[in-house]
Order: C-alpha cells, then sequence, then structure tokens
C-alpha cells in the first residue's frame, strides 16, 4: 500500500517510510493512495483489543510483517493499561462512553503513542537507517507526555517536546516536566499549541537546520504521522463491537460518533473506520469556545484568523487542525493541487474557502458542534449528578456537542462519545464543576475528587506530586528555529 503527500501524489512511499518521515517534504501529510481495504463490521466481534489490532494494522501496514505487527501490538497493548479491555466502554442512560483514558500518561494519545514507538523502530530497521532519530513534538498537553514515555529511553531515538507555557493544565505540566529518560527534553514555548505546532512543521523543511543535524534525521510523534493516525482506527471498531456484544446494537446497525476535536486526528482515524466498513451515520466535530472547525463545517470557509482562547479543554485550544488537510485530500477525489493551493491561502491569508461540492461531501459525514465553559462544566456536573459518572472536560465537549446534535437533528441512533482523558488530569476544573469550589492546589482537588467521587486516582497521576521536576527551559517564539537548530548539531555530535 502506497501513501502519498497530500500537496502532491507523486511523492510516494511505503507505510515504514512514511512513520520514519512524519511529514512529507513539501509540507504535506501522509494519506493512503488508494483505500482498498474493507471489512464487515462482523469481523470484529468477539475479537480482543489485541486481534482487532494486529487484523486492522497488518491491512494497513502492509510492509511490515504479520510477525512484527503482533510483536508491536502485544508489546503496546499489555498491562500499562489499567483495563484488561484497553478501551473500554460504559454506557450511561442515553448514550455510550469509549474510554480511552487507561493507558500509562490517562489520555488516549497513549492508544497510538505506546505503539508508535515499535513501528517507527521497525522502520529504522528496515530502511538500515544509522541515523539519530529527533522527534519534534508539539503539544496541547496530553501528547508531550504519552510521547515523552513512549519514546523514553527507545535506541536511536531522541525526543523534545515543546508546550505552550500558558494553557496545559498544572496536571499536565508536572506529568512533562517530571520526565525520565536519557533522550527526552522538554521546553516550555512562550505562546499557543498552535506556536508550537507551526515550529515543529517549520524545522521540518528548514535546509538549516536539515543541514546542522548530520546523521540526524526529524520526524515526529504528532498526529502528522501516519503511525499516530492508524493506530487511532482500532478504537472505534472495538467499541461497535462491543455496542453489538452487549446488545446495545444489532451487528449492522448504524451508530454517531462524538469526537471532541483539536488537531483533527482523532475524528480522521474515525473517518477511516467509516471508509473501511464501520457503520457510522455522522461524526460529531465537537470543539470547545475555539470553535473554527464548526464554522467550516457549517460555512466551508476555514478562518483562523480569530482571537485564540484558553479553555478548560486545552487539548482543542486549536485554530490550526492539521488533519483536516487529509480530509480535504481525500474527500476532494485527492485533487492534491487543490489542497496545495488550499494550505497556502492558509498559510498566507490565514483562512481558505472549499467548493461547494467538497463541502456537501465532508458534510454527508461529519457534522459541527461546540460548547462554551459553562455547558461544559454542567455537563461534567449533571454527568455526576445523573449518572455517577466522573467525566473530564474534552469529553464533556463531546457529549454536550452529541446532545445538541440530537437536539437539533432528531437523530435517535445509538451513540458513541469519545472518553479521551481521564477527569484526574484537569482536577481544578472538574472539581470546581462538580462542587462549585475553588482549589488552588490541584493535587489537593484531585484527592478530594477521590474523596468525593471515589473514583480511583491513575497511578501515574497519583505519584505524580513526589516526582522531581527536571524540566525548566522556557523559550520564547523567536527562539524556536535557533533552539531546534542546536538540538540538531548537539545530537549530530553525539552521533559522530
Ligand atoms: C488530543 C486530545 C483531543 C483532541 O484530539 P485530536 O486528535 O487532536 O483532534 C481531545 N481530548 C483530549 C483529552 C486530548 O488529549
Amino acid at each position: 500500500m502506497k501513501y502519498v503527500s497530500t500537496r502532491n501524489k507523486n511523492v510516494s512511499v511505503s507505510a515504514h517510510q512514511a512513520i520514519l518521515k512524519g511529514l512529507a517534504a513539501d509540507g504535506g501529510l501522509y494519506t493512503p493512495a488508494q483505500l482498498q481495504i474493507h471489512f464487515t463490521p462482523e469481523q470484529f466481534l468477539h475479537k480482543t483489543y489485541q486481534e482487532t489490532a494486529a487484523m486492522i494494522l497488518s491491512a494497513f501496514l502492509d510492509d511490515y510483517s504479520k510477525e512484527e505487527i503482533r510483536e508491536a501490538v502485544q508489546k503496546a497493548y499489555d498491562d500499562k493499561f489499567d483495563d484488561k479491555d484497553i478501551a473500554p466502554v460504559r454506557s450511561l442512560t442515553d448514550t455510550n462512553l469509549l474510554e480511552l483514558y487507561h493507558g500509562p500518561t490517562s489520555a488516549f494519545k497513549d492508544l497510538a503513542l505506546t505503539i508508535l514507538p515499535t513501528l517507527l523502530t521497525d522502520a529504522i530497521r528496515k530502511e538500515n537507517c544509522q541515523d539519530t532519530i529527533c522527534i519534534l513534538t508539539a503539544t496541547s498537553g496530553d501528547t508531550g507526555k504519552a510521547a515523552l514515555a513512549g519514546f523514553k529511553d527507545v535506541p536511536g531515538t531522541a525526543i523534545t517536546v515543546f508546550y505552550p507555557e500558558i494553557g496545559v493544565s498544572a496536571i499536565q505540566k508536572r506529568q512533562m516536566q517530571t520526565s525520565q529518560g536519557n533522550n527526552v527534553k522538554v521546553i516550555a514555548v512562550k505562546g499557543n499549541f498552535d506556536d508550537c505546532q507551526r515550529m515543529v512543521k517549520q524545522a521540518a523543511s528548514d535546509p538549516e537546520i536539515i543541514a546542522a543535524g548530520r546523521g540526524v534525521s526529524l520526524s515526529s510523534a504528532n498526529s502528522i504521522n501516519l503511525g499516530r493516525l492508524l493506530p487511532q482506527i482500532v478504537y472505534y471498531c472495538t467499541a461497535y463491537a462491543k455496542l453489538v456484544e452487549n446488545s446495545k446494537i444489532k451487528c449492522g446497525d448504524e451508530i454517531n460518533v462524538a469526537v471532541p476535536t483539536g488537531n483533527f486526528g482523532d475524528i480522521l482515524a474515525g473517518w477511516l473506520a467509516k471508509a473501511i466498513g464501520l457503520p457510522i451515520h455522522k461524526l460529531i466535530c465537537a470543539s470547545n469556545t475555539n470553535n473554527v472547525l464548526y464554522d467550516f463545517l457549517t460555512t466551508g470557509t476555514y478562518d483562523s484568523r480569530r482571537p485564540f482562547h484558553n479553555t478548560m479543554s486545552p487539548a482543542m485550544d486549536i485554530l490550526v487542525s492539521s488533519n483536516l488537510e487529509r480530509l480535504l485530500f481525500l474527500k476532494s477525489k485527492k485533487n492534491d493541487a487543490l489542497v496545495k493551493d488550499l494550505m497556502k491561502q492558509l498559510q498566507t491569508d490565514g483562512k481558505y474557502t472549499v467548493p461547494e461540492e467538497l463541502l456537501a461531501s465532508i458534510q454527508n459525514d461529519m457534522t459541527g458542534e461546540w460548547t462554551n465553559e459553562e455547558d461544559c462544566a454542567r455537563t461534567i456536573h449533571d454527568t455526576w449528578q445523573n449518572e455517577h459518572v466522573l467525566i473530564d472536560p474534552h469529553t464533556a465537549v463531546a457529549l454536550h456537542g452529541l446532545k445538541q446534535y440530537q437536539q437539533d437533528t432528531k437523530d435517535s441512533r445509538p451513540s458513541l462519545v469519545l472518553s479521551t482523558a481521564s477527569a484526574y488530569k484537569f482536577s481544578h476544573d472538574v472539581y470546581k464543576a462538580l462542587t462549585n469550589k475553588e482549589e488552588a492546589d490541584d493535587f489537593k482537588a484531585m484527592k478530594d475528587l477521590c474523596t468525593l467521587t471515589g473514583y480511583p486516582i491513575p497511578a501515574n497521576l497519583a505519584n505524580l506530586e513526589n516526582l522531581p521536576v527536571r524540566f525548566h527551559t522556557v523559550i520564547d517564539q523567536e527562539d524556536g528555529m535557533s533552539t531546534i537548530r542546536n538540538i540538531m548539531e548537539e545530537l549530530s555530535h553525539a552521533h559522530h
């Protein structure tokens, strides 16, 4: 199977090459050249998470042997997860939550970042690559820690994470700052996620930076990397199977799926699940006050020129959602010239408008909703009050988005809401939503929340307060490129 750049179909590589490179040299994102993979929903029934993962990943990563895939899957989805189902489904009165936060860092990013290091290590071997792989990662909070945990001391790799100094939760920040491992660096940036992402993308095609790193190759652990995207298809399929097995739906029934969306990676994986045969009617793209995707899905104009809001769901505080580029490519019948032009407009004018047929085709599969801070807090509160289920702000945005969608359309198909993080990562805001009280100390809020709800604090978070802080560096945005150049030089020296 071949993967091509969204900005030039003639740039065509195999899966392991795409994983190794992260971003295509022309700035495009590697995307399946042809989607000929098809599964029937029956094929997902009565399988373990690992079996379904191996089945789906083997289809997409056909340049990896069955044995390589099986080993990567076994290594990733083991007792690092505190639930034997890996991604369990919990039913509420009117919908179902897909709990994606049982991994080592308590966010859904773990589902991909526990397997990506093995896929990348395999790719290094397949290419007989002698370079050190320098993984630059921009994070709005959760990717950072999940990537740091995944790549910790992985031979042949070094990872640097850039996070917005203001915006991530106190717990997320502490998770990253206390990271262990000899090949990791964590740097705060005076800016927001979009600034961090721009830095990382710019570095990938900066000739000076590439020249500085002789013996060093750049890659990415962001969802622009194909190796992040593909493993995320799996849990849509296992969740569907669980709904069938628990008699919530009959096999073949259509469901709606609400996805709390930031960089558009998770929901794009959902779209791919639908494309390969999972009976999804609509994907509900749920945003917070940074509702650029809602506006796009409603009007066809993507306009990033707007105020940036710091919200209690920081993983969705994003104005430039990278993976939308892949959907535009796939939905425009792979019109690379169009995608290239739109992305150029985004860069120069901060906005673009897609042709009407393209918008209509996207709207067939997807609809946008957005939720303000007050409704988000109320949803956390009410879900606890009415269902005795504790949800985090991102999940609340998706749950509220689903309810709005159902009200607006009267579409009563069975539904699934992606629950993307442990509430304890956002203990300050969740505690406040439940009690209407401020607790300035996030760790105290965590313990009080535990006393209040009886929900166990995940082990990785319970211990956080006592770990030494290793990383303090804060940089100005303008110093991003020189910082990356220094990292490349350092790695280059170490390499020789
Ligand atoms: C990353 C993240 C999201 C958004 O996912 P994207 O793939 O970036 O759209 C939503 N919720 C949480 C908790 C996250 O960490």
